[in-house]
């Protein structure tokens, strides 16, 4: 991810390389540098263990900006014995990994144990890496850095597959309330939470990522629902504040898909989609 182009050694790779990835490395749009930085610590720290169900990948360098140094394809999530199965192996960048582990251990486990009195044994998601922009917005997606993760389902030891699509509003209120539980909770973990109250997009996923909001906020948005007899009013709830009317756009990706532009500063937003 070189800044500078040297326009003589650009053309000899081109020329006798043929295009091959390499070119988009050293003269297509980049990510943010923030994105390697936190890949890097990541892995530096440890928190993430190669293993047959996390296996590291290649770079995956565009289209456009899109793309991770050094991610994982993921078929389970958890740590050590305690993880449990994926409905489908997933790629995610690094940091993505250790935040699922920590949050599956930290948030779900405990919310299935205490809404009913079971693990969870395994995750449904509807995917992680998708070179787009957000829906509704002129932004790329975290989906695009391998830093998100869709959670349609949670299936419990008894064989119960609890859906956010069906169980959000559901009458059993134990699913509601763990619905709510987990989504509300997830805000520690993550640094965007979009659940189904938070428009028509989310109505069957918790969209996870970890975005770098300005000022290090963390936008944790569910809608206010009144939340059912028995459960918490958690952070999931609570900011709004984070949308404000006069919010000022400082970036944009005009044109197709990493036609030639760096990714943009800024928050996106996410009228819809994520
Ligand atoms: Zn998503």
């Amino acid at each position: 991810m070189k800044r500078i182009l040297y326009p003589a050694f650009v053309f000899v790779l081109a020329a006798g390389v043929g295009g091959c990835s390499l070119f988009g490395s050293w003269g297509g749009p980049r990510r943010a540098a923030w994105r390697s930085q936190a890949e890097s610590q990541c892995l530096s720290s440890g928190a993430v263990v190669p293993s047959d169900t996390v296996r590291p990948m290649d770079e995956v360098d565009g289209p456009g900006a899109c793309g991770a140094d050094r991610p994982f394809k993921v078929s389970t999530i958890g740590k050590g014995p305690n993880k449990v199965g994926l409905n489908e192996a997933t790629a995610m960048n690094c940091p993505m990994v250790a935040a699922a582990d920590n949050w599956f251990e930290r948030v779900v486990q405990p919310a299935a144990e205490a809404f009913f009195g079971q693990p969870v044994v395994g995750v449904e998601h509807m995917g992680t890496y998708s070179c787009r922009r957000i829906a509704g917005s002129r932004y790329m997606s975290e989906h695009s850095y391998m830093n998100a993760l869709d959670v349609s389902g949670f299936k419990l030891a008894d064989g119960r597959t609890v859906r956010v699509k069906t169980g959000w509003r559901s009458a059993d209120a134990s699913e509601a309330n763990f619905l709510r539980q987990v989504g509300g909770s997830s805000c520690d973990d993550f640094t965007t939470v979009l659940g189904p109250a938070s428009g028509a997009a989310h109505q069957d996923h918790l969209h996870l990522d970890l975005a770098r909001h300005s000022q290090g906020r963390h936008v944790c948005r569910g809608g206010d629902e009144p939340v059912p007899e028995g459960g918490r009013l958690l952070s999931f709830f609570k900011d709004d504040s984070i949308f404000p009317e006069d919010k000022i756009r400082t970036g944009s990706i005009p044109g197709g898909i990493g036609e030639g532009e760096d990714e943009p500063m800024g928050d996106p937003e996410y009228p819809q989609g994520d």
